[in-house]
């Protein structure tokens, strides 16, 4: 399997085995520097890509999910002005849906959060800061983060969550300790719709709807209003297509709460 634990194995022993080799054979410099490369760009990759379980096992997709069902989720919320929309249209299609909500925001927004719950969706811990720096942060960093989010949320709605998304859908090593410790379910997803980047309603769609699949899981943001958009056409497919979206936590059948 391709990881992180694998990857420093195999390459420890491919530094060991060249510089053995070396004592016989002269071998270039570069050739060392090149097996560092390598390791380096693939533990970039790795950590950049979550469906990788490069560092450490997400909940990317139910591959074993015999049912038409896919979970939406949305990150990076709560947001004053456009998680009532998608609530509103959740609601009209029977849908459910998990929000990824960050920490800051879930101070600003507690009703939002009580407003989730009661309308049967999942909560879960995007972090407290949702940094641009978040990927740097040592293990103790990362642990404040998620137990902020974690206390605040648990004031609001009496349970303490249990599913994790990290910021950027990036992992490390510190993220992984972190994780042992505050022992978090990582969700990841399998459908990007990047809805984030410049693009228009119609490819981010499409995006979406050529991946689904049963056991999808597709990542959204409740913190634009292109995302609006794109989820009423997106129910809108689901329900002529005969799927049900469910929250995470029905879908891969674990516990959303500890
Ligand atoms: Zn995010």
């Amino acid at each position: 399997m391709l990881n992180f634990k694998n990857i420093n194995r195999f390459t420890l022993v491919l530094f060991i085995g060249l510089l053995i080799i070396s004592t016989f054979i002269s071998i270039s410099v570069f050739v060392f520097i090149l097996v560092l490369l390598c390791w380096l760009i693939v533990t970039i990759i790795g950590s950049f890509n979550i469906t990788w379980n490069y560092h450490l096992n997400a909940y990317n997709f139910n591959k074993t999910c015999n049912k038409k069902q896919v979970a939406i989720t949305f990150d990076d919320g709560p947001n004053a002005e456009f998680t009532p929309q998608i609530l509103d249209l959740l609601r009209a299609y029977h849908a459910k849906a998990t929000f990824f909500c960050i920490g800051k925001n879930v101070k600003q927004q507690p009703k939002l959060v009580q407003q989730i719950i009661a309308e049967g969706h999942t909560v879960g811990n995007h972090s407290y800061s949702h940094s641009k720096i978040f990927d740097f942060y040592g293990k103790q960093k990362v642990i404040t983060e998620i137990e902020t989010t974690n206390a605040l949320v648990a004031s609001i709605i009496n349970k303490e969550m249990a599913l994790f998304r990290p910021p950027y859908g990036v992992t490390n090593p510190a993220i992984t300790k972190a994780i042992k410790h505050t022992k978090h379910k990582i969700i990841g997803w399998n459908i990007r719709s990047l809805d984030t980047v410049k693009d228009n309603e119609q490819n981010i769609l499409n995006r979406i709807t050529k991946n689904i699949t049963p056991g999808a899981v597709i990542l959204l943001h409740d913190s634009q209003n292109i995302t609006v958009r794109v989820l009423e056409q997106l129910l809108l497919f689901l329900q002529e297509n005969n799927y049900q979206s469910v929250t995470v936590d029905t879908l891969f059948n674990i516990e959303a709460y500890a």
